[in-house]
């Protein structure tokens, strides 16, 4: 039985092609999946610009794709907690679940995890897609399958204040109005976050910031130099930031999540730029400024749904841009543009 199975496939730089690929059958712990919603990361645009993001190089043809959701279609004999027909978001990494990082629930640091859409591991944006079942997560009816594959990135958001230990009455500065500053801001203010500030070297993408609950947002613009960006950033929240999450990864940014967070405070660091990077680590040191690494997500996806389907966040508005699998070349030049409009870009893929 000949299935049409559409697939976006990376050859190399600037060259993505729309081909189809074999159904693969779920093995007994897999389901398959009809495809719903695959947005497109920033990480994918990266693959297809420069061919690499640090060690990770595209060498072979890579299917695009791991902010996803679907609606499974077949079941291994093993799976027990879903059904044909349920919708489901699906966590691309998908760990070893033996070693030490997988049993003390820190997965993401599992070195044999499988990662949609990370060379040389396929992603998912086809037709149809096979997944571990125990990675799939059920949506409730009243959340869409956009709403499904944006639950990637909120995860992120959900890690991120998680390892900022963000509570009730927080100050916290974000660094970077992109996908994962924005949501890592409506992760915040649904954490409890009292004040938050956010910036980013484009207006629109404050504006946005502003609209979905940030109380102040801070333009960063040329020459202003470090110490009066600094004192800005103190002035708009009244005192000291406790909470610093970078979601920019710039040299420049890395240094301001340090010097603006308060002594005692934690500076989180989610944005992932140059390899090394120069920071006043002194100063980190002599204020007690905790710095702490951010790495993909653990243990988040069911949270991420829960703040969504209770309605505690609504993700809606950071999807700017919708497009059919069939158009996915068009979908990633806006996507890659880098205008100010442009948050998240969906690709629907039935
Ligand atoms: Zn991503
Ligand atoms: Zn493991």
């Amino acid at each position: 039985m000949a299935k049409d199975n559409l697939t976006a496939i990376l050859y190399g730089i600037n060259d993505i092609r729309l081909e189809q690929t074999p159904i693969e059958e779920p093995n007994d712990d897999e389901v398959l999946m009809q495809m719903g919603c695959v947005g497109i990361c920033g990480s994918d645009v990266h693959y297809l610009v420069n061919g690499r993001i640090g060690d990770f190089v595209v060498r072979k043809p890579m299917i695009m794709g791991h902010e996803s959701s679907g609606v499974v279609v077949k079941l291994g004999k093993n799976v027990k907690h879903l059904k044909i027909g349920d919708r489901v978001a699906i966590e691309p990494g998908v760990s070893c679940r033996q070693c030490k990082f997988c049993k003390e629930g820190r997965y993401n640091l599992c070195k044999d995890v499988i990662f949609c859409a990370t060379p040389p591991v396929h992603g998912n944006m086809r037709r149809f897609y096979k997944h571990a079942a125990d990675f799939c997560f059920k949506l409730p009816d009243h959340v869409s399958l956009a709403e499904g594959a944006i639950l990637e990135p909120l995860s992120v958001g959900v890690h991120a204040c998680k390892r900022a230990n963000i509570g009730i009455g927080s100050k916290v500065l974000i660094l970077g109005a992109g996908p994962i500053g924005l949501v890592s801001l409506l992760v915040a203010k649904a954490m409890g976050a009292s004040r938050i500030v956010i910036t980013d070297i484009m207006q629109n993408r404050l504006n946005l910031a502003k609209k979905l609950g940030a109380n102040d947002t801070l333009l960063i613009e040329k020459g202003v130099s470090e110490e009066e960006t600094v004192r800005k950033i103190h002035e708009l929240f009244g005192e000291e930031p406790d909470k610093t999450i970078d979601a920019c990864g710039a040299q420049s940014s890395i240094r301001l999540a340090i010097l603006a967070t308060r002594s005692g405070g934690i500076a989180v660091l989610v944005g992932m730029g140059a390899p090394e990077v120069q920071v006043p680590l002194i100063n980190a040191l002599i204020r007690e400024v905790d710095i702490r690494g951010v790495f993909r997500y653990a243990n988040d996806y069911a949270d991420a749904l829960d703040l969504v389907a209770s309605r505690k966040i609504d993700v809606k508005p950071l999807i700017t841009h919708n497009f059919k699998l069939e158009e996915v070349v068009e979908a990633f030049n806006v996507s890659k543009s880098g205008q100010g409009d442009v948050i998240k870009v969906m690709i629907h893929c039935n």
